[in-house]
């Protein structure tokens, strides 16, 4: 029923996950108790979990926070969230991607120059929240999609500016490039798709088409994965994004004709602890009681592994 297993070029933890996952256990070390991280330190189930089994307290909002050390995710929080803390004498400790600051220092400084910006993504993620609270409400519009970007208005200031959230989908931003320039000769365009989520898109786009099928190893809260898997459906036709091992179906891969055997590929968001992509690759090798082949990027090593990954369990 298998007969290849390939792994993605590029795929799982990214360098501000890793980063940030780094400083939250530091932070913990350091202090003694009283550590709470504002929302999901990373959008992964198994990774919120563990620092939760691991006493630190989790919070939605920086209004629940009353005292202790707050740390702000990967994904960033707006200057406000600062404040506030402050304001209620809750010290920080930030775990920002520096790849997410660079989008805040961009938007601070086309702001303070009086330009009108136009920023690509999600309106309801974290990372986006956290850069819209850079400039006003007048000065920044979030456009999630090409359609919306075409039913602004003609007439737009000269100033003009569009900017990207850094998992944003490259292909798409390249259409709003296009739109947006054909609308707005005069705009500016600052591509601030970050390179982990570049490389994992051109990985999967690479893998899918060879492959009957395709896992994506990422929570369904993890933007990043769920674009992987919309790439994956689209490119190979049957794509399915998994947490772990356990939500594996065997009956995937049963074929009509018992002569035929599959190709799977793997994928992993910038948020998957490698010991949840090796727990799949492991349950596909037995399911094909250990004949099918498998085929791993060269330049990764399996041993590169977070101490996190391996308490995870
Ligand atoms: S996906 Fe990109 S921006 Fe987000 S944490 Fe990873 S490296 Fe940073």
């Amino acid at each position: 029923m298998l007969k290849k297993i390939i792994l993605a070029d590029h795929y799982g933890f990214c360098m501000g996950v890793k980063r940030a996952i780094q400083i939250a256990e530091e932070t913990n070390d350091e202090k003694d108790a009283d550590v709470t991280i504002l929302k999901e330190i990373v959008h992964n189930k198994s990774v919120v979990e563990r620092f939760r089994a691991d006493g630190i307290g989790q919070k939605m909002s920086v209004e629940e926070i009353d005292s202790g050390t707050m740390i702000v995710s990967a994904h960033g929080a707006s200057p406000e969230v600062f404040k506030q803390a402050e304001e209620r004498g809750v010290s920080v400790i930030d775990a920002t991607c520096p790849l997410v600051t660079r989008i805040h220092d961009i938007v601070d400084k086309l702001a303070e120059r009086d330009y009108r910006i136009l920023h690509f993504g999600d309106h309801h993620h974290d990372e986006t929240l956290g850069v819209i609270g850079h400039a006003t409400k007048e000065q920044l519009t979030v456009v999630p999609d090409v359609e919306t970007l075409m039913k602004l208005p003609e007439d737009m200031p000269e100033k003009l500016a569009l900017t990207s959230q850094t998992t944003a989908q490259a292909s798409e931003f390249a259409e709003a490039e296009l739109a947006a320039k054909k609308r707005w000769p005069q705009i500016k365009i600052f591509n601030t798709i970050c390179n982990a989520t570049n490389q994992r898109q051109k990985a999967i786009m690479n893998l899918a088409p060879k492959v009957d099928l395709t896992l994506v190893v990422g929570s369904l809260t993890s933007a990043n994965s769920l674009r992987l898997a919309s790439m994956a459906e689209a490119l190979c036709g049957r794509a399915y994004l998994i947490d772990s091992e356990a939500d594996i179906d065997e009956s995937w891969f049963t074929t009509e004709n018992s002569d035929k055997k599959l190709t799977v590929g793997i994928t992993a968001g910038a948020s998957t602890p490698d010991f949840l992509i090796e727990g799949v690759v492991d349950r596909l090798l037995q399911i094909s009681n250990e004949s099918a082949e498998l085929v791993r990027p060269q330049k990764r090593s399996r041993t590169n592994k977070l101490a996190l990954q391996d308490e995870c369990h």
